[in-house]
């Protein structure tokens, strides 16, 4: 659907400023700063950026999940078709998680229990937040495992994780995950450990599952060619800020940012002609700053090409249309420019 044609009742999710904070030896330190977007219904977010940029803290923290102490969430509210997750009891919560929102998680061979067969841990999930009976919940149990396209599910929900492929556990993850038909699944790095060929696949099936469902997702990852397969919009984050945000397009083919820029130049083209001599890929020299060590000013000044001494401020959202902003000085220098001329 285009975004412009969505109407504000389809609006789902609402992210408002949401900050979150950490104590360690001593320091409060700020891992997530100020983080705001919405999610429409049936849309895809990518949530994209280097390891300990805060995209899987953003999602512990929608879930609110952030493992308390030593986080807390500090500010901000993530309004879940209207009702605040950030000030609901922690009866509701429960309750929100797996039935409104739910997680796949990164690594599902540590993510589901060696010890319980997949039909148990499915049927779990779906007793857990309605009132099925045992047989009725291996019934959807089985249900969802055909719809994850597992083959002989009848079996599979007889074995237990260790049997498996890799891309099977997965899926299996992906069904629990599905149990409770959630309006909101954030996927985070979901293929991580799969080779190509089963990462289409997952991709393929979510997709599949969204069109069916109407489901939103979220896909943490740091691979900008998972957000090209399947995101509508894209949000980059460095540092926990959102440094840009904007459609797929816009984003892959306009960047603003200049760590969004070295992220798109980073990426793998496929070789046509094997002996074609190629330039070795470019790398965003240095590495994700110390948070403990506290940023002033842009936190991606130290690896920027583009530092000028206006950056020892950390930079104002530069708005660049619908659900478009960038979070750099280079812009307000850009319009002046621009304005100049
Ligand atoms: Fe680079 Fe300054 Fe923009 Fe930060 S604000 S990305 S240091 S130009």
């Amino acid at each position: 659907m285009n975004n412009n044609t969505r109407n504000p009742e389809d609006t789902v999710l609402i992210v408002e400023n949401l900050c979150v904070d950490f104590y360690v030896k001593g320091k409060l330190v700020h891992i997530l700063s100020d983080i705001s977007f919405t999610l429409d219904r049936g849309e895809t977010l990518g949530i994209i950026g280097e390891s300990g940029c805060g995209k899987s803290m953003t999602a512990l923290a929608l879930m609110r999940m952030v493992p308390s102490p030593p986080g807390m969430i500090r500010a901000g509210r993530v309004v879940l078709n209207g009702e605040d997750l950030v000030k609901v009891s922690e009866k509701r919560i429960r309750d929100v998680r797996g039935s409104k929102i739910s997680m796949i998680f990164q690594e599902p061979m540590t993510s589901l229990n060696p010890v319980y067969t997949v039909g148990n841990q499915i049927a779990e999930t779906i007793r857990r937040h309605n009132n099925s009976s045992r047989s009725q919940a291996f019934e959807e149990a089985m249900d969802l495992l055909r719809m994850v396209q597992i083959p002989a599910p009848e079996r599979r929900l007889r074995e237990y994780p260790h049997q498996l492929s890799g891309g099977m556990r997965q899926r299996v993850m992906i069904a629990i995950a599905l149990a409770c038909e959630p309006d909101v699944l954030i996927a985070d790095e979901p293929t991580t450990a799969l080779d190509v060929t089963v990462q289409a696949q997952i991709f393929d099936l979510l997709k599949e599952i969204q069109d069916i469902r109407g489901t939103c997702i979220i896909l943490i990852t740091h691979d900008f060619g998972a957000v090209a397969e399947m995101a509508d919009r894209v949000i980059v984050m460095y540092a926990g800020h959102k440094i840009e945000e904007g459609k797929l397009d816009e984003v892959s083919s306009g960047a603003r940012h200049p760590y969004t820029q070295g992220l798109l130049r980073c990426m793998p083209e496929i070789q046509t002609d094997p002996k074609e001599n190629r330039e070795p890929l470019p790398e965003i020299p240095g590495t994700v700053p110390d948070l403990l060590r506290g940023l002033e000013g842009c936190p991606f000044a130290p690896r920027c090409s583009f530092a000028m001494p206006k950056c020892q401020q950390l930079p104002d959202y530069f708005d660049l249309g619908y659900k478009r902003s960038v979070k750099c000085w280079l812009i307000q220098e850009d319009v002046k420019v621009k304005k100049q001329a």
